[in-house]
């Protein structure tokens, strides 16, 4: 009988993958299946991108790059965070890796161990609390309500800070609620932080371009006091549709750079190289591709709002962020995981339950509306006859 490491034991997965993969097979079955289950955007990759990185390659850049990115492209990275946030960045300090997930799991990594504390949103991406548990450190839940529209207030998460608390991940806008967190809370926040200068913070901005209704993103970035522990955490993914390149940032402390470098180098050598170039052109071309998406993004969510709200059963608060809708289904009488199977594989929908982001996430299911306008109405109605309303 092999014997594995023990934190093997405790590693979880992102059931947004199961989900998809169910309803490709259900798909391949015949049936029809509309997805809103999958957290990526419809749209191709602007084609300003796409030609960067095969000139790229033609080019000859083939080879491996340093681990923590080419330098032009972590100024880029440096000089679009400034631009947008009016704060400067020193590109040493920025380190380009495989997508955002890589960030988030070298700084779990790095603070993550048997004894130590982690708090982290609840319902949340799943992966903070699956990295932490496979760290060794104690997952510590913040629980994220619907009666705050799913923003984290600053007392939740400085109550929960204890002399054991190494990091504290932060997320908005956040999936997969689409609940995004105001300034008044950060600054509050960070404010309370100055009590506790152990503690590390990682900003999972990953949806920073997508924001709606006047909302104006706040990065953590925006706070100086808080730089020497501050992990952002970014990419390319959500922003230019390019959750397929495996293209992310992270702009680390300066006196971390050197062992994020070091987990860079055990882990991937660097990122492949085209992909970098593309990542170039993305930052320092038209920016035309973003608006135009966010645009697309928003006016499903006012569609989805608005129609998830007449389904008998189920309510929703009107998402501020990402592109994801995260209904109370508790009118229904069903629990999450329950319907989310039975919307699957009875009325061919593919969505993916609250309780996949934590415990916190029963009584809701999560939609993501990157999909078309039409195939959201479809799958709403499709909904709404299953719920026999
Ligand atoms: N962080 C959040 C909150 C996400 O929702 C996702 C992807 O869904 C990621 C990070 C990971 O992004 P990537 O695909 O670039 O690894």
């Amino acid at each position: 009988m092999l014997k594995t490491a023990g934190g093997l034991d405790r590693i979880k997965t992102e059931s947004a993958f199961h989900v998809l993969a169910r309803a490709s097979q259900l798909e391949a079955e015949g049936r029809s299946v509309i997805n809103l289950g999958i957290g990526q955007p419809d749209f191709r990759t602007p084609e300003h991108i796409v030609e960067a990185s095969i000139k790229a390659l033609r080019d000859g850049h083939h080879g491996y790059t340093p681990a923590a990115g080419i330098l032009e492209l972590r100024e880029a990275v440096a000089e679009d965070l400034e631009k947008r946030f009016g704060q400067s960045v020193d590109p040493g300090c920025v380190m380009i890796v495989p997508g955002g997930k890589v960030t988030m799991f070298f700084a779990i990594l790095m603070f993550g161990e048997a004894g130590a504390e982690i708090i982290y949103p609840n319902p949340g991406f799943p992966i903070y609390e699956s990295a932490i548990a496979f760290s060794g450190a104690d997952p510590v839940a913040l629980p994220l309500l619907e009666e705050n529209e799913f923003a984290f207030s600053a007392d939740d998460v400085l109550s929960r800070v204890t002399p054991r608390t190494r990091l504290i991940i932060l997320n908005s806008p956040a999936n997969p609620t689409g609940g995004v967190t105001p300034r008044h809370e950060i600054d509050a926040l960070v404010a309370g932080l100055d009590a506790h200068p152990q503690v590390a913070v990682m900003s999972d901005e990953i949806y920073s371009h997508l924001l709606y209704g006047g909302r104006e993103h706040v990065s953590l970035l925006q706070y100086p006091q808080l730089r020497d522990r501050l992990i952002l955490l970014d990419g390319w993914s959500k922003t230019y549709a390019m959750t397929g390149w495996r293209m992310g940032f992270g702009v680390w402390p300066s006196a971390l750079v050197e062992k994020a470098n070091r987990l860079a180098v055990n882990c991937h050598s660097c990122v492949n190289a085209a992909a970098q170039y593309a990542g170039i052109a993305a930052l320092t071309g038209p920016q035309t591709a973003v608006a135009e998406m966010r645009a697309a993004f928003d006016t499903r969510r006012r569609f989805i709002f608005q129609e998830i709200n007449k389904i008998p059963g189920l309510s929703c608060v009107e998402p501020a962020g990402a592109f994801y809708a995260f209904p109370n289904i508790t009118g229904s009488g069903k629990r999450a995981k329950e319907l989310e199977v039975e919307l699957l594989e009875e009325a061919g929908v593919a969505t993916v339950a609250g309780t996949s982001f934590g415990a916190h996430g029963e009584g809701f299911l999560r939609l993501s509306y990157a999909n078309s306008l039409e195939n959201i109405d479809k799958a709403l109605q499709r909904i709404r006859h299953h719920l026999g309303a």
